[in-house]
């Protein structure tokens, strides 16, 4: 089975995609975390992407898309994706499309985690302190809400109208947005 976490920054996709790893022994996908081990491990790509990732602007469809194409064709991972933040533009889901087909595989379900801005800026100001993450100060929260509410929306409108699009309400507690999914999926 493969699923699409969808929703803004601190919404809990990474929460989830990780209890939904052990659930369903799938693998998170998280093209931000793939996109910080380049910075972290000095590549090619890290350089390229170390500034727009600290400003919390996106980083190129072009150098997304590769590394997602990566995992795709990765014959362990076939059916057992969890995608955490891809696809956030249009480009991507068609990307994203086009390497489904080509791998005979599909988008079993989308989840939206909606959460209200003031509760994801509480949110992301805790994960600072945990995690201590470069783009996490005040000022990139508020430039990284935006520029996914401005970007994404026309992902959302994609995915919304398609049958296997659910809304979840983000704001409730961990367990209860995993045991929601979980009904959903029958797992
Ligand atoms: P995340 O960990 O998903 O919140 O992503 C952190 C940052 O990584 C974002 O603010 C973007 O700069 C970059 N990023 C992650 N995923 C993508 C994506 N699918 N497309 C473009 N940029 C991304």
């Amino acid at each position: 089975m493969n699923i699409i976490l969808f929703g803004p920054p601190g919404a809990g996709k990474g929460t989830q995609a990780k209890n939904l790893e052990k659930k369903l022994n799938n693998f998170q996908i998280s093209t931000g975390d793939m996109l910080r081990d380049e910075i972290k491990n000095n590549t090619e790509i890290g350089t390229k992407i170390i500034n727009n990732m600290n400003d919390g602007k996106f980083v190129e469809d072009e150098i997304v898309n590769k590394l997602i194409e990566k995992v795709i064709y990765d014959p362990q991972k076939k059916d057992r994706l969890i995608f955490d933040g891809y696809p956030r533009t249009l480009e991507q889901a068609k990307n994203l499309n086009f390497l489904l087909s080509n791998t005979k595989q599909k988008i079993d379900f989308v989840f939206f985690l909606n959460v209200k801005k003031d509760t994801l800026i509480k949110r992301i100001e805790k994960r600072k302190i945990l995690e201590k993450r470069s783009d996490d100060d005040s000022e990139t929260i508020l430039k990284r809400y935006d520029v996914y509410m401005e970007t994404t929306k026309p992902v959302l409108d994609y995915y919304s109208a398609k049958s296997n699009f659910k809304e979840i309400d983000g704001s409730l507690k961990i367990d209860e947005i995993t045991s929601k999914i979980s009904n959903i999926l029958r797992v």
